[in-house]
């Protein structure tokens, strides 16, 4: 058996030739059994027009949105950029399997290899390229934490198009080192709410110290975006064609475990919108989908924000004023607020429709965890490994721990493969909260979940 062979051969890292780097994205649209409902107007509740979403995307993405072509090919100018940082490598993680004393294998791809340090570029580089094709000069967005805002702001420097981000307000004051991050790739970076838009002031007229929302700022963004022909807006997240761009991970993974002769029997990733999760393991559910493989799939998420775990699956905002269409998906009630955990980028009220479909049709297995018991994962990672995962890749290790153990416990040879989504180096504070003991579990009563759900107007 090849894995053998692998063991003593001693090789820890698998890198793939950047010749071999896939030229096409995966659209698991073709192979599903139950397709997506159509995203509906907020207003009318009709399925939505593509003249309805113009304003907002270039038709590049939007074509892309409902296509059911199963390949799609990548525009040579995008695998040029791609070749910056791809392939990204899959790693045996042996010293954790030792550490560990599993009889499994343990792989995980590493995204954090990126300019950024995460695998949003993936899918901003597209975006960007799509806009500039069409003549955009210039695209709004959200972020949080930054990971997103970073990534567009270093895509729309490498296609010369102005970047206007709009960042949660306590996010811009409790972490700068992303905004300067924004700020050197030439972006313009506003705390958000401000009073540049109608959305931020009716918030700071109602509450002047507004610490702001992901909510708020998506509804800044896109109102800037809907007031200028050559502005658009740019999503990191949730949307078909934004998980379409980041099955380049898979694509690649997959061609790195064929050519080490496995499989992998368990794949794991953090479900925030779901787009790294996707990306990660669309790819491999394709046999599942296509002649009934047996693989185990799971999506991680906080216990603070269960999205896939105690949800409704049911037609949802994607933002918390309502100005966006509503999407099929898992959520929790857009007016949820999850709490202030540190896995800043799964501190979201929905997940993306394709993600909700497939655990609805039990494809995926989803699965909640706390975020000290992730945070202690990442630490014994970090010490054998030597990569500080982000808080939100620290779900996904911390999952791959439990199965190991379990493979432990059953002693049973499986390979599980997880996506490391992104490094924490800029986010180490949350990790001094840890080591300080400050960090805390947050318990989440079913009556609050009822009570958000219960608001979901349709
Ligand atoms: C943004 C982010 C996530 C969560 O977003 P998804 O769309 O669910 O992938 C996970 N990990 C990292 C490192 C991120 O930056």
């Amino acid at each position: 058996m090849k894995i053998k062979n692998l063991i003593e051969e001693k090789t820890n890292i698998f890198f793939l030739d950047q010749k071999e780097m896939p030229d096409v994205w995966y659209n698991i649209q073709a192979d599903l059994k139950n397709s997506l409902k159509p995203p509906l107007h907020p207003a009318t509740k009709q399925p939505i027009s593509l003249e309805d979403m113009l304003p907002l995307f270039p038709l590049g993405l939007i074509e892309q949105e409902t296509s059911k072509e199963k390949w799609i090919s990548i525009p040579s100018e995008i695998i040029d950029i791609y070749r910056l940082w791809r392939p990204t490598p899959l790693i045996r993680a042996k010293r954790l399997e030792q550490y560990l004393q599993t009889p499994a294998k343990i792989f995980y791809k590493y995204e954090g290899v990126s300019p950024t340090g995460s695998h949003k570029p993936n899918s901003a580089i597209a975006q960007a390229f799509y806009n500039k094709k069409e003549g955009i000069r210039k695209i709004t967005t959200e972020t949080g934490a930054g990971q997103w805002g970073s990534s567009l702001a270093f895509a729309c420097s490498l296609f010369d198009i102005e970047c206007e981000i709009y960042m949660v307000k306590v996010s811009y004051h409790q972490k700068p080192y992303r905004k300067t991050m924004m700020q050197m790739f030439g972006a313009k970076v506003i705390p958000s709410p401000s009073h540049l838009t109608e959305a931020g002031r009716k918030v700071l007229f109602e509450n002047p110290d507004s610490p702001g929302s992901l909510g708020i700022a998506i509804s800044e963004a896109i109102e800037v975006a809907l007031k200028d022909e050559k502005t658009k807006y740019s999503l990191g997240s949730v949307l078909n064609f934004v998980l379409l761009h980041q099955t380049i991970i898979g694509l690649e993974a997959k061609i790195q475990f064929e050519k080490l002769g496995i499989q992998p029997d368990i794949l794991i990733g953090s479900v925030g919108g779901g787009s790294n999760f996707a990306g990660f393991t669309f790819p491999f559910l394709e046999k599942k989908l296509t002649n009934h493989r047996d693989l185990k799939v799971i999506a991680v998420e906080p216990a603070a924000c269960p999205t896939l775990t105690r949800g409704k699956f049911t037609y949802d905002f994607g933002d918390t004023i309502g100005m966006t269409p509503l999407l099929p998906m898992y959520t929790l009630g857009h007016n949820f607020i999850p709490s202030p955990i540190h896995a800043g980028g799964l501190r979201y009220h929905g997940a993306a429709p394709l993600v909700s479909q497939l655990v609805l049709d039990q494809y995926i297995e989803p699965r909640a965890y706390h975020q000290k018991e992730c945070f202690e994962s990442a630490i014994k990672f970090a010490k054998t490994q030597g990569i500080i995962p982000a808080p939100e890749s620290s779900h996904a290790v911390h999952c791959a721990i439990q199965e190991a153990i379990q493979c432990r416990e059953k002693n049973q040879e499986k390979i599980i493969a997880f996506n490391l989504s992104g490094h924490g180096h800029l986010d180490l504070s949350a990790y001094e909260s840890y080591l300080e003991g400050k960090l805390e579990d947050y318990e989440l009563y079913d009556e609050e979940i009822q009570k958000n759900l219960a608001s979901i107007r349709f």
